[in-house]
């Protein structure tokens, strides 16, 4: 054993990173070991030719700007990073392109735009429109009385105040827009944002979906100017201001506990031993409970069994040589699937070669000067619902790959009249097992545990005790109680630290 740490993190994610923070502000002692040489796990950017590409990062929500800001800002302000990292502002929401349905609808940002933006889909589309985001702020201001009463709000002013948020909690989006009788269109543009969260409409909770989405319609969204490895770097920064230690190329194999089953240290590839009470695992549970530890609890395994395995992810970046304007790419962020239904389309994400639907982003349109002049930067994002990529023989792995690639190139340019095909001067495409070897994590799954009714966001916030099976472990990031997202995930990284500091506090009295 080597010097002691009050608390080691493993891995240097966006949740790793902010519990560091968290940790360090509280004046305990850090360390994290993150086994690449770099920080962020997706929150990173790599470069091919004339082109830095961003490796994860569509838009960040919940920044606002001016005297509106939202609780993005607010966590990074709390961590100290707000000010280190150049933010560029989205100007719309998104383009959505459906094919069945004949849709193509841009939405604005701001309330009063999107509202009147509605108005011409269907008749009171205006209204709907008002009507959603009126559900939303109910149910997002009920979501933040509940945590600051601890979990223990007055049933009172729950049925007097955050009436909405009772009757939609404990329901679908779908179910919640059939009850409020939303015409199909209305669903169908206010569900563009499902792939954001990759649960089905049928089964993603209305309170969760819509404490999401109204953020994007409210304030719209930004993205640092130096892709999302400036955050990463802003975090790093700040972590060793704190008097905190990174060791990078340091990956950890196994979490040590004692004959009473609660952490003692932490070992590393290297053979090296790492002396700590507290563990924050930003990795996945699956390889924490599988391979990290040498006795399992029962209930970590029933756990882990019983969530399903989000999003697998599929990216395809594109550096191309002429502007956004020669080739017809007018947009920031496109919603292009071959039909509004979600449900449908993630049933068609379980088959390889369906290229149903994609989330698709034109740096250039927040960043005119992110690639030389006279190109652009597109990358087209998509996920795979179940473990398809496993079937492919290794003998056909390129193949196949460049034949989906093509197959979603395809699509965005009949979706958009955009011409992509010979102006490719660079291409990395990233499948399932590209994210499973860069972080480890199941299957290559971007979005940790997929939400379902019986274990959303709503129900793992109130299980967040029960979560944590080992003593002295916790576990924080995208497989955490607030499910995948950047901002989810550094909320995340900084509650198990504040958690982890109460279980400190505890052991000293
Ligand atoms: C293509 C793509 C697009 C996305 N778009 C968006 C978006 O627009 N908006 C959004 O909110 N989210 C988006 N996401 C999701 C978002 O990137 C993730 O939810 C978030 O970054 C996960 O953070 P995390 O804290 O779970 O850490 P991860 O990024 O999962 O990182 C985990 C880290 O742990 C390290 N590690 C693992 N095991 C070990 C070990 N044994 N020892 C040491 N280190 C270890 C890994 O190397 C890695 O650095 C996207 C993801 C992808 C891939």
């Amino acid at each position: 054993m080597n010097k002691k740490y009050d608390v080691v993190i493993i891995g240097a994610g966006n949740g790793g990173l902010a519990a560091a923070i968290g940790v360090l502000k509280a004046g305990k002692s850090c360390l994290v070991v993150e086994k690449h040489n770099l920080p962020g796990g997706f929150a990173t950017s790599f470069v091919r030719g004339r082109f830095e590409f961003e490796a994860s990062l569509h838009e960040l929500n919940g920044m606002g700007q001016g005297a509106h800001t939202g609780s993005t800002y607010a966590l990074f302000d709390e961590l100290g990073v707000v000010d280190k990292i150049d933010w560029l502002q989205i100007k719309h929401a998104f383009r959505l392109i459906t094919k069945e349905e004949g849709l193509d609808f841009t939405m604005p940002i701001g309330p009063e735009a999107c509202v009147e933006a509605c108005k011409k889909l269907c008749p009171d589309g205006d209204k709907y429109m008002q009507r959603f985001i009126d559900l939303s702020i109910n149910c997002a201001e009920a979501m933040n009385y509940i945590g600051q009463s601890k979990g223990k709000p007055d049933p009172q002013v729950m049925q007097t105040k955050y009436a909405d948020y009772l009757a939609c909690a404990s329901y679908s989006v779908d179910e919640v827009f059939e009850a409020e009788h939303f015409p199909k269109v209305m669903q169908y543009v206010i569900n563009a944002y499902w792939s954001y969260l990759g649960t089905k409409t049928s089964e993603v909770n209305f309170a969760h979906y819509a404490n999401m989405t109204y953020k994007y319609f409210l304030y719209g969204a930004v993205a640092p100017k130096l892709r999302s490895h400036e955050m990463s770097l802003a975090f790093v920064e700040r972590i060793h201001e704190l008097g905190g230690e990174i060791w990078f190329n340091t990956e950890a194999t196994k979490i040590l506990l004692d004959d009473k089953g609660r952490v003692f240290g932490v070992s590393l590839a290297n053979g090296q031993c790492i002396d700590t009470r507290h563990v924050i695992a930003n990795c996945s549970p699956h390889n924490v409970y599988g391979k990290m530890l040498n006795k399992v609890p029962e209930a970590a395994t029933k756990l882990t069994n019983f969530r399903r395995l989000a999003g697998r992810g599929f990216t395809i970046f594109l550096g191309l040589n002429k502007s956004p304007e020669a080739l017809g790419i007018t947009d920031h962020s496109y919603f292009i699937y071959d039909t509004a239904d979600a449900n449908v389309i993630y049933e068609k994400m379980k088959k390889l070669d369906s290229a149903a639907g994609q989330a698709t982003v034109c740096l250039n349109h927040v960043h005119p000067d992110c690639s030389p002049k006279g190109t652009t930067i597109l990358y087209i994002t998509s996920l795979f619902m179940d473990d398809v990529w496993a079937d492919v023989d290794e003998k056909d792995y390129h193949k196949k790959k460049n034949e989906i690639a093509a197959l979603f190139i395809r699509k965005f340019e009949e979706a958009t009249g955009a011409k992509l095909f010979g102006h490719i001067e660079e291409i990395a495409i990233a499948t399932p097992q590209t994210y499973a070897r860069y972080t480890g994590h199941p299957q290559g799954t971007i979005y940790g545990y997929e939400s379902q009714p019986n274990d959303s966001l709503m129900a793992r916030v109130q299980m967040v005790n029960e979560d944590a099976v080992v003593s002295g472990l916790r576990i924080g990031g995208g497989f955490g109680e607030r499910l995948l997202g950047f901002s989810s995930a550094y909320k995340s990284g900084l509650s198990e630290a504040k958690r982890t500091l109460r279980d400190i506090e505890k052991e000293a009295c």
